[in-house]
């Protein structure tokens, strides 16, 4: 069996390709990537050098410089991080956004490094890959256990590079190597809302096709983080139910489980913040936080009667062991690869709605684009500005994958992938 997860991705890729009449020859020259680059890291940690393997996939520039996380794992290796570049430029294609794409890696367990060894390990990988790097080559971003503070190191250490060398870019425009960079560090302002804010711009307007208001329609969402946070606070002010939310430690839903009520999600968070869990927002010590809440597994909120579904913590949380108890009619995926592939197609043959995590949490990298922006253009984007933004760019998208799948008679995972190899193979 192979177990390459780049092999798997690119026989589906080539699947969906051969539907839409492109040759092998053509389909096989798409997915080999541009650059493979591999380093080795040196960082010195109690007075021995360690060396860390670093790995950076530069994947198509068809469409703009390369794009795509760095994250510091130890599980990294060279073919996770050829499929995620993969995926990179398939979901800049979807969002319609100049960019191709790129991912990076370090097999590093970064809990065991300290911050001056995180902070060495960061600008090693800068400097070694400075030369394939720029804005107008390849603009890496924060990806798992990679965070602003990662990132302002690198784009720190690019520029002062870049400098000594006399590129004549500004300032500016060399912080659009990195994004993801905090805002005090020419970063932007509304990155932190984006991804959530552009999930529940593309429910809204999925429930507006299905011509159905969102005051009648019950919301679950699994995962209470950056993503699910914001999902929540934004699908609630446009109007829908959301009737439970949960993080690791539980879920939390109204007394009875009657699914009819609207929680309180500014309430819900601050609680959280202030004990930790979401589940710890019901009752404490005989003291209800939350009147009438109630707590329940995060295996029964994913099959309870409600009209949406948004997983937004994990992969794989919908699977052959849970799909037939599934009730949602439409599932928004937000976190990356929730649905398995034999949950999706039980589910959509079933006729359930899948958004597909590619585009449904497309808005972070959408945000990165603005942030690029912001940086090259050197022009100042207003949070207001930028959800704005994020609104049409999500909009759209979706628009153009619904009337594809319409058209194709396809789920909107297929159609989704359609439509990037049609720009990128057809629209350079
Ligand atoms: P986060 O770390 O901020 O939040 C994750 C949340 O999931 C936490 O509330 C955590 O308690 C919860 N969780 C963990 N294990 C759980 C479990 N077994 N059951 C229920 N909840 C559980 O992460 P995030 O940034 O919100 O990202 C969430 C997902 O979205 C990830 O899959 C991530 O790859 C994906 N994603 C995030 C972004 C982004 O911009 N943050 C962009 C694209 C995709």
């Amino acid at each position: 069996m192979n177990n390459s997860v780049f092999e798997k991705s690119a026989e589906f890729i080539k699947k969906i390709g051969t539907e839409y009449g492109y040759s092998s020859d053509v389909l096989d020259n798409f997915l080999t990537p541009n650059r493979i680059i591999e380093v080795s890291l040196p960082i010195t940690s109690n007075g021995q050098i360690k060396l860390y393997k670093g790995f950076r996939v530069q994947h198509s520039n068809f469409r703009g410089p390369y794009k795509g996380g760095i994250r510091f794992h130890e599980d990294v290796d060279r073919d996770e991080v050829m499929a995620l570049s993969l995926w990179m430029t398939l979901k800049t294609a979807i969002a319609n956004i100049p960019f191709g794409g790129g991912k990076g890696g370090v097999r590093v367990d970064p809990k065991q490094l300290s911050e001056k060894e995180l902070e060495d390990l960061s600008r090693e990988f800068t400097r070694q890959l400075f030369d394939v790097l720029g804005p107008d080559k390849d603009v890496p971003a924060p990806d798992v256990n990679t965070n602003p503070k990662i990132i302002n190191w690198m784009a720190d250490e690019y520029v002062e590079i870049a400098k000594s060398k006399g590129l004549s870019l500004s300032d500016e425009a060399l912080y659009g190597t990195f994004t993801g960079k905090s805002i005090s560090n020419h970063g932007l302002d509304g990155r932190e809302e984006a991804t959530g804010f552009g999930g529940a711009v593309v429910l809204r307007e999925i429930i507006k096709k299905q011509q159905l208001k969102p005051e009648n329609i019950t919301v679950a969402i699994q995962g209470f983080g950056n993503v699910g946070y914001f999902f929540a606070k934004f699908a609630s002010s446009f109007g829908f139910k959301i009737v439970t939310v949960s993080d690791s430690k539980g879920a939390i839903t109204d007394k009875n489980a009657t699914l009819n009520t609207n929680l309180d999600i500014d309430k819900i968070y601050a609680c959280k913040i202030e004990k930790g869990m979401v589940a710890g927002c019901y009752c404490v010590g005989g003291v209800c936080d939350i009147n009438d809440g109630k707590v329940i597994t995060n295996e029964d909120l994913l099959t309870l009667p409600v009209d949406v579904l948004v997983p937004s913590a994990l992969g794989g949380v919908i699977n052959e062991s849970n799909m037939k108890n599934i009730q949602a009619k439409v599932i928004i995926e937000m976190a990356n690869g929730p649905v398995t592939p034999a949950a999706h197609k039980y589910l959509t043959e079933k006729g359930v709605i899948i958004v597909p995590d590619i585009l449904a949490n497309s808005a972070g990298v959408t945000a990165s684009y603005l942030e690029w922006r912001q940086n090259t253009e050197g022009v100042k984007m207003s949070k207001e500005g930028v959800l704005e933004e994020l609104e049409r760019i999500m909009t759209e998208a979706l628009d153009d994958v619904y009337a594809e799948s319409e058209k194709k008679g396809t789920d909107l995972l297929s159609a989704s992938y359609g439509i990037a190899l049609k720009r990128i193979l057809e629209e350079k």
